[in-house]
């Protein structure tokens, strides 16, 4: 019987972390003081004390956080360690977190990727507290953003052309990812402070309320970069499919690009919200009624649906040249019927958040068109109502979490 385990080492005085080199000794004994114990060390002693001696400059700050521990726990308290700022890196202290549906997604492992124990959060805004040496862009106080990605190669093609979410060595998530280590998990932004290297890190306006620019780092950039790519604006129409987070940035971009919007919505009571945010028109798309006017109507339909929905019968609202473009991610496939693409020359595209020089881009628009998210602020104790509510559309139009409340 395995009674105690410890880990002793010479360099290493946290018990906490074990490090190659630790030698970890069993005791598989009733009586503690007593053998039979079983010692091995975990590496060759000199590659541990290598490890130990350089922890000793990474030192590692305690962080408060929240977690899921299972994909059927509740998200709970959690405490972990940040490293301390290296010479790149840019430490903040957490103001605000959005919360979006993949952070509900990925919790419950709806695509099937999920790593525990995961602190969710990749809408992120805060104060910098500490810069590393050789940090060029930001200063302790300055007023900054992290959204989906903390790292990527930034050798590879999409990397160099600013498409980092896309890179071909694998980009690096705010949360339930891996660093570039392999090894070392990302945690999120449901917590007190996230460290993390400048050229990830982007500017954030002092003059918009800062829990409606959280949101932006996310349902902003996601919805901005392909209105963006498919240069959305005047003369084009444009369909929003779904009015939750992303859906209501897709109604207001659209609308400050200069496009005709129509909102396309389960939700009746929601269409005097599409129009002030910016939606000319409005239809129920459980009421066929409704849509038959739409038939061939539309340039560009964004769908941010979560869950899984009929891709066809929304394919036919497109006119000639037509493009639905899928940001929604819900987790099974959708069948499409070739006809619906072939009969007008259709296409359906998809697209991931954005990059860095474009959410840049995207963040200091809103800052000269006064565009935020519209939000409702809660307690983190709260978090999974919100995921419930989330679940039945019943969001206006993006949870925030005051990290004051941790
Ligand atoms: P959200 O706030 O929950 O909004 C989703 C909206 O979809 C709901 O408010 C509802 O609007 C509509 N909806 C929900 N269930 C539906 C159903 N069964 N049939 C038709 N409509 C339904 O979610 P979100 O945070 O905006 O995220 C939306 C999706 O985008 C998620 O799957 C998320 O993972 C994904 N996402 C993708 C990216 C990317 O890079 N591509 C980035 C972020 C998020 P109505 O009440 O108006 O119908
Ligand atoms: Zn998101
Ligand atoms: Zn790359």
């Amino acid at each position: 019987m395995i009674l105690v385990v410890e880990a002793v080492h010479p360099f290493c005085n946290a018990a906490g972390r074990l490090c190659y080199g630790c030698t970890i000794v069993l005791h598989t004994s009733a009586n503690f003081f007593k053998p039979p114990y079983l010692i091995f060390t975990t590496r060759r002693p000199t590659i541990g004390a290598y490890i130990c001696w350089f922890r000793k400059f990474l030192p590692m700050k305690p962080t408060k956080g929240y977690a899921a521990q299972s994909a059927t726990s509740p998200v709970a308290p959690f405490q972990f360690e940040r490293r301390d700022p290296g010479p790149h890196d840019v430490q903040i202290n957490i103001l605000y977190c959005g919360v979006c549906h993949s952070d509900l997604h990925q919790v419950r492992n709806e695509w099937g990727n999920s790593m525990y124990p995961m602190v969710p959060g990749h809408e992120i805004v805060g104060r910098v507290t500490a810069v590393g040496d050789h940090v060029k862009k930001y200063k302790k106080g300055d007023l900054v953003g992290v959204g989906c990605l903390v790292d990527s190669c930034r050798e590879c093609r999409k990397c160099k052309e600013g498409l980092e979410q896309y890179c071909e060595n694998g980009s690096v998530g705010t949360y339930n990812s891996l660093e570039r280590d392999g090894k070392t998990p990302t945690y999120g932004g449901y917590s007190d402070t996230i460290v993390t290297t400048e050229d990830f890190v982007l500017k954030v306006s002092e003059n918009l309320p800062i829990e409606g620019v959280a949101p932006l780092l996310c349902a902003g950039i996601t919805t901005y970069s392909p209105l963006r790519h498919w240069k959305v604006g005047k003369g084009h129409k444009l369909a929003v499919l779904g009015l939750g987070g992303l859906g209501h940035m897709a109604v207001k971009f659209g609308a400050s690009f200069g496009a005709e919007v129509t909102m396309l919505s389960t939700s009746p009571e929601k269409e005097a919200d599409a129009r002030r945010l910016g939606a000319h028109k409005f239809a129920l798309t459980k009421d066929p009624q409704q849509l038959k006017s739409l038939a061939n109507y539309f340039d560009f339909i964004i769908d941010t649906v979560s869950a899984p929905h009929d891709y066809n019968m929304y394919l036919n609202m497109l006119d000639t040249n037509g493009v639905m473009i899928c940001v929604g991610a819900p987790p099974s496939p959708a069948a499409v019927q070739a006809f619906n693409l072939i009969g007008n020359r259709r296409s359906i595209a998809g697209s991931l958040i954005g990059g860095l020089p474009q959410t840049q881009e995207m963040l200091d628009y809103c800052a000269a068109h006064d565009i935020v998210s519209d939000v409702e602020v809660i307690d983190i104790k709260d978090i999974n109502e919100s995921y419930e509510r989330m679940l039945k559309g019943d969001v206006r139009y993006r949870f925030v979490i005051d990290m004051k409340t941790l």
